[in-house]
């Protein structure tokens, strides 16, 4: 998240980052860019789709590599220790 951050204001300065959700166990980022070119919005839509896609493979809760467990009708992504007693997510 703070590494997404770093990377997209040297991208777009001026980005502001409007809602972050939890999604299906991941994130998803809306943002909103002043003053945009297309290619640029371009270039960051695949740099917030990358933070998208990582933000599936990594524990929400330290970072460490992790995998989908679901709980209470929650998916979230954990590493085994901080999956909590959950079960894991079959794809
Ligand atoms: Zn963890």
């Amino acid at each position: 998240m703070c590494k997404m951050n770093e990377h997209l204001e040297k991208l777009e300065p001026y980005y502001i980052l409007h809602q972050v959700k939890e999604k299906f166990g991941g994130l998803r980022y809306y943002t909103h860019t002043p003053n945009r070119t297309n290619d640029r919005d371009d270039l960051f839509r695949v740099v917030v789709s990358y933070y998208e896609t990582l933000s599936f493979s990594v524990c929400d809760q330290c970072g460490e590599p992790g995998t989908r467990w679901i709980k209470g009708g929650y998916v979230r992504t954990r590493c085994r220790d901080h999956s909590d007693g959950a079960d894991p997510c079959e794809e």
